[in-house]
């Protein structure tokens, strides 16, 4: 995107890439259907040190500023929660629409490249990359994050920040399945693949989205999103069934079915494994008629605040998203240039602005692309 927006302006542009082939996070995004932007992304879906800096470069490049140019390029896509829109065959067409753009730009993009150094000189910067060496007026590092390793993610773009002054915030896996303890593992394990509509909260944030039962832990989209704001150490809540009024729809199992056992009726709206096991665990066995309006009151407590406290993430192999990075303190959030070095900017998932699950960033990386682009 910053390739691009410089590319028009005139620029000329050299993107250098140690990948193989460009754009591969895009092409394993959103299960290979990329998840390209969230039509509602505000600044609320951020996190970062400083909540304010993304701000200013989401208001001036937009979720439809980018849908504009999809459409244009007759990239089929639909909704599929309200606001994330993916593609509808794949996210190879998002892929051949940039470097589509990029090449009508003039960008030229030199793959295969690894960088050994990086120096400043006298109008500008000096690279020494495996291809030679390479000065620029502007440098843009635009590296991204950790997550997944065996796709070309490396630290690299937080050693430039960190030779040049910037500081670095310390990174951790965003988006991320979480671990179990071994006696919840034990228990949960049999779930394996079953998933279960719920609100999940840590401390005052919450997501209502659905979980899933994992051989390792747990993982969904809920699941995900509160892993960007757990902690070691941490409880997560559960809330199972979160769309029903749960005291009174016990009540009224009760009234009912009398002689229909929790786990029965639970399963009209669990699956029937998870209503099981969640029966097995609590030791709530027997007809309803037996169940006191205390007991009831008792068991929908246990439902809606079901506290796991997981034992880690499975880390940067999975991760989506890396939060952290370079801190926004010294950049420009007009433009993502450092107030340290002219001439440096920092983009995209490098630096410490981390969005929600849902396409928030993918928008930010397009909008912060574009600040910069519009300036090197
Ligand atoms: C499995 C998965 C699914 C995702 N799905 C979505 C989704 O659907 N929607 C969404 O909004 N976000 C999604 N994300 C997050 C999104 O992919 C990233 O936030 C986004 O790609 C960040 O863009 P970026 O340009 O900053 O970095 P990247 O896309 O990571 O690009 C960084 C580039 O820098 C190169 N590079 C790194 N180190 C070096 C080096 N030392 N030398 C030379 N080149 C280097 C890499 O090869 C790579 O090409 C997903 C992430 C993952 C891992």
């Amino acid at each position: 995107m910053c390739a691009i927006t410089a590319g028009y302006r005139g620029r000329s542009v050299l993107v250098l890439d140690h990948a193989n082939k460009p754009g591969k996070k895009i092409l394993m995004s959103g299960g290979g259907r990329c998840n390209f932007t969230h039509l509602n992304s505000t600044p609320a879906n951020f996190l970062s040190e400083n909540p304010h800096f993304c701000i200013s470069a989401l208001k001036r490049y937009t979720p439809h500023h980018f849908l504009e140019w999809v459409e244009r390029h007759g990239i089929e896509y639909f909704e599929k929660t309200p606001g994330q829109l993916f593609c509808q065959h794949s996210a190879k067409d998002i892929l051949n629409m940039l470097l589509t753009e990029a090449d009508w730009a003039g960008v030229e993009i030199s793959l295969n490249t690894s960088i050994e150094s990086v120096d400043r000189h006298q109008t500008g910067y000096e690279l020494n990359t495996s291809s030679g060496i390479i000065q620029c007026e502007s440098l843009v590092v635009a590296t991204g994050g950790l997550s997944i390793p065996t796709m070309g993610a490396s630290p690299f773009g937080y050693r430039i920040a960190e030779q040049f002054g910037h500081q670095i915030l310390p990174t951790r896996a965003g988006l991320v399945p979480l671990t179990l303890q071994p006696v919840d593992l034990e228990r949960f394990s049999v779930l394996s693949g079953i998933a279960a509509d719920a609100i999940v909260s840590v401390d005052n944030t919450r997501f209502k989205e659905s979980i899933l039962f994992t051989h390792r832990g747990l993982s969904g989209p809920g699941i995900l999103q509160i892993s960007s704001f757990w902690e070691p150490g941490n409880d997560i809540h559960v809330q199972l069934m979160p769309d029903l009024d749960l005291e009174s729809t016990l009540k009224q199992w009760r009234q009912e079915a009398p002689n229909k056992t929790l786990e029965q009726m639970l399963s009209q709206s669990l699956s029937k494994r998870l209503a099981q096991v969640l029966c097995e665990w609590k030791g709530w066995s027997g007809k309803l008629q037996n169940y006191s309006n205390q007991r009831l009151s008792e068991i929908t407590s246990e439902l809606t605040d079901i506290i796991i406290k997981p034992n880690g993430t499975e880390g940067y192999r999975t991760a989506e998203v890396t939060l952290g990075g370079v801190d926004t303190k010294e950049l420009s959030s007009k433009t993502m240039m450092s107030s340290l070095q002219e001439g440096l900017y920092f983009i995209g998932e490098v630096v410490d602005v981390t969005g929600h699950l849902g396409g928030h960033n993918f928008q930010w990386a397009w909008a912060s692309g574009f600040a910069a682009g519009n300036v090197v």
